[in-house]
C-alpha cells in the first residue's frame, strides 16, 4: 500500500494530541493476568499496546494484573515475560503489579466509604443476585446501603483484619440500584478470600475486583490509553467511575477494540488450561497450541506473529480471521531465511543396481533456490537410497510423473534412474525395494539435454540419511460449517481427534545430526519443519512440521 491510513485508536491519539489532552504524552500498557500462558490473541494486544508507544514515542507498562490469587502463579508471570520478550518488546524498568497497590487500592476504598460512597453489604451472592433487577427491572437497594459510614469503617476494618468468612461480606460502590445500565448497580469492589495469594502471601484476604482495580492502576501508572477488549464497553462507566469520584486529574481513558477470533482456534486461557491438565496436549506449548510458547516451539518466528497482527489491523466489530493468513505469514517470512533440504518422511528402499558398491560421491545442492546468497552444500550419493513412498506406482495412472516401472525421472541434485524391478515381501505383498539403474551421463549440473523427464524426486543416502521422528500437525479444533464467524468457545468447541501424526522413521539429510533445537529448515516438497526443543536428543532430532508449502492464500 502507498498510502498509510489511521485506525480509530490512533484517531482517538491524535485528536488527544491535538487538544493537548495528556499533555502530549501516549502512555499505554499490557496488562496479563498471571493465570495461564499467552496466546495469539494477546500477541495482537502486545503489539497494538507497544506498537502504539513505539509510534508515538510514548511508554508501554507490562503490568501484571494479580488481583485474583486463586487461579494465578509465578509460573505464568515468568512464562508472560519470556513471551512478550520473544516477540521482540520491551517494557525496561517498567514492570509493575497491581498487587503492589493493595495498600493504595484499600485506603482509595477507604476514601469511597468515608464519602460515602460505597457500603459493606452481607448480602449472600444469590440474595445480591435477586436484588441486582435485570435488563427489563430496576434493582432494589440492599438493606446494608444505609449503614453510617462509621460502622462501614469499622467492618472494612474487621474484613481485612480477617474476622469474616468468605462470601459473608463484599464492600459495594454505592452508585445506582436503578440505572439502564447493570453493571452501575451497586457492583462489588472488594472480596474476602482467605487464599494465599503468590507475590503478597498471606498479608491480605480481601482483593479487589477488576473494574474497581484496574482504572485505579492505570491512573497511578498515569497510563493515557487504556486499551481492552469490547466485552468491557459496557463497563467503561464503571471504568469512569472511581477515577472521577477519587478526583484523579487527567483520567486515562478505556478504548474498546475487535479481540481476535481465528478460525479451527479455540483461545480462552481457562479451556487451554483444560486441555493441560487433562492431558490432551504435550503442556501448554504443545505446537498445536494456539499460545504464543506452542507457536514458538512449533517453530513460529516473531516476525511471523507481528506481520500478522499488522494484517489483521484492529476494529471496533468482532469477526474471525482465518488462520491460513497466520501460516502465510511463517511461509513468506521463512521462505528466503531458511535452508532447503531433503527429508524422506514415508521411505522405500532404491537399490541403483549399476553403481558401484562402497563407492560415494558429493553432489552440489543449493541451499535456497529462492535466494542464491545462501550458497550451496554437498550431498552424498550411493548405491541405496530412500524415496518417498508415494513417488512410485506400480500400475500408474496417465498422468504420474513420478516412478514407475520402465519409467524415468530425475533425482533432485543428482542423476536419472530407471525403475527395472519391483521386490515385495513374499508374505504381504508390499513392495519393499525397487531395483534401478542410473545414467552416470545425466548428473545434475553438467547440462545434460539428450533427453527429458518429467518428474525430480527428493531422496537421501540411506547410509547417511539421519533416522528422525517427525510430527505432522493439524488443527486442534474442527469449525462447523454453519460457525463460520462463531468464536470457539468451552460450551462449543470440537477437538480435532487426529491432530497429531507421528512419523518415527523418516530420513533426512546428514546435516540436521548437528542441528540445534529451533533451527528451522524446509523440506523440499514437503514444508516448513523445526527441531522440537522438547524431545529432540543429541545426534536425534525431532522435526515439527510448521506449516506445509502451500494453502489458499499463496494461490
Ligand atoms: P482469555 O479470555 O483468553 O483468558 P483474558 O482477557 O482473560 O484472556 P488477560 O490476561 O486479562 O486475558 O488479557 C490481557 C490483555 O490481552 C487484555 O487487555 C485483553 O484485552 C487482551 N486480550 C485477551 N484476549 C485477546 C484476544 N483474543 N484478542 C485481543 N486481545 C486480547
Ligand atoms: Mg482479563
Ligand atoms: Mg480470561
Amino acid at each position: 500500500d502507498s498510502y498509510q491510513s489511521t485506525n480509530f485508536i490512533q484517531n482517538i491519539i491524535n485528536t488527544d494530541l491535538a487538544e493537548g489532552v495528556y499533555g502530549n504524552r501516549v502512555h499505554t500498557r499490557f496488562p496479563p493476568e498471571p493465570n495461564g500462558y499467552l496466546h495469539i490473541g494477546h500477541a495482537k494486544s502486545i503489539c497494538l499496546n507497544f506498537g502504539l508507544a513505539a509510534q508515538y514515542g510514548g511508554l508501554c507498562n507490562l503490568r501484571f494484573d494479580d488481583t485474583n490469587p486463586i487461579k494465578e502463579d509465578v509460573e505464568y508471570v515468568d512464562s508472560i515475560k519470556r513471551d512478550v520478550k520473544w516477540l521482540g518488546f520491551d517494557w525496561e524498568d517498567r514492570e509493575y503489579y497491581a498487587s503492589d497497590y493493595f495498600e493504595d487500592l484499600y485506603q482509595y476504598a477507604v476514601q469511597l466509604i468515608k464519602d460515602g460512597k460505597a457500603y459493606v453489604c452481607d448480602l449472600s451472592p444469590e440474595e445480591m443476585k435477586a436484588y441486582r433487577g435485570s435488563f427489563t427491572e430496576p434493582g432494589n437497594e440492599s438493606p446494608y446501603r444505609s449503614r453510617s459510614v462509621e460502622e462501614n469503617l469499622d467492618l472494612f476494618q474487621r474484613m481485612r483484619n480477617g474476622e469474616f468468612k468468605e462470601g459473608s461480606r463484599v464492600l459495594r460502590a454505592k452508585i445506582d440500584m436503578a440505572s439502564s445500565n447493570l453493571n452501575m448497580r451497586d457492583p462489588v469492589l472488594y472480596r474476602i478470600a482467605h487464599v494465599e495469594h503468590h507475590r503478597t502471601g498471606n498479608a491480605w484476604c480481601i482483593y479487589p475486583m477488576y473494574d474497581y482495580a484496574h482504572p485505579i492502576s492505570d491512573a497511578m501508572e498515569k497510563i493515557t490509553h487504556s486499551i481492552c477488549t469490547l466485552e468491557f464497553e459496557d463497563h467503561r462507566p464503571l471504568y469512569d467511575w472511581p477515577l472521577k469520584e477519587l478526583n484523579f486529574e487527567e483520567p486515562p481513558k478505556q478504548i474498546e477494540f475487535a479481540k481476535l477470533n481465528l478460525t479451527n482456534t479455540i483461545m480462552g486461557k481457562r479451556y487451554l488450561r483444560k486441555l493441560v491438565e487433562e492431558n490432551y496436549v504435550d503442556g501448554w506449548d504443545d505446537p498445536r497450541m494456539p499460545t504464543i510458547s506452542g507457536l514458538r516451539r512449533r517453530g513460529y518466528t516473531p516476525e511471523s506473529i507481528r506481520k500478522f497482527c499488522d494484517l489483521i489491523g484492529i476494529s471496533k466489530s468482532n469477526s474471525k480471521v482465518d488462520i491460513t493468513l497466520l501460516e502465510h505469514c511463517i511461509r513468506e517470512d521463512l521462505k528466503m531465511k531458511v535452508p532447503t533440504i531433503m527429508a524422506v518422511l514415508k521411505p522405500l528402499k532404491v537399490v541403483i543396481t549399476n553403481y558401484p558398491e562402497g563407492q560415494v560421491e558429493m553432489l552440489d545442492a543449493e541451499n535456497n533456490p529462492e535466494n542464491p546468497e545462501m550458497g550451496a552444500r554437498q550431498i552424498p550419493f550411493s548405491r541405496v537410497i530412500y524415496i518417498e513412498q508415494e513417488d512410485f506406482m506400480e500400475e500408474p495412472p496417465k498422468k504420474f510423473f513420478r516412478l514407475a516401472p520402465g519409467q524415468e525421472v530425475r533425482l533432485k541434485n543428482a542423476y536419472f534412474i530407471k525403475c527395472e524391478e519391483v521386490v515385495k515381501d513374499e508374505q504381504t505383498g508390499e513392495i519393499i525395494e525397487l531395483r534401478c539403474t542410473y545414467d552416470p551421463e545425466t548428473k545434475s549440473g553438467t547440462g545434460f539435454t539428450g533427453r527429458k523427464v518429467k518428474g525430480t524426486l527428493h531422496w537421501v543416502s540411506a547410509e547417511h540419511a539421519v533416522k528422525s521422528e517427525v510430527r505432522l500437525y493439524d488443527y486442534l479444533v474442527v469449525d462447523k460449517e454453519e460457525d463460520e464467524t462463531e468464536e470457539n468457545t468451552e460450551q462449543t468447541v470440537k477437538l480435532n481427534p487426529n491432530s497429531l501424526e507421528i512419523l518415527s522413521e523418516c530420513y533426512i539429510e546428514p546435516s540436521v545430526a548437528t542441528a540445534d533445537p529451533g533451527t528451522r529448515y524446509q523440506f523440499l516438497r514437503h514444508g516448513y519443519f523445526s527441531v522440537d526443543t522438547k524431545h529432540s536428543k543429541q545426534g536425534a532430532p525431532v522435526f515439527n512440521r510448521i506449516v506445509t508449502l502451500k494453502s489458499s492464500w499463496d494461490k
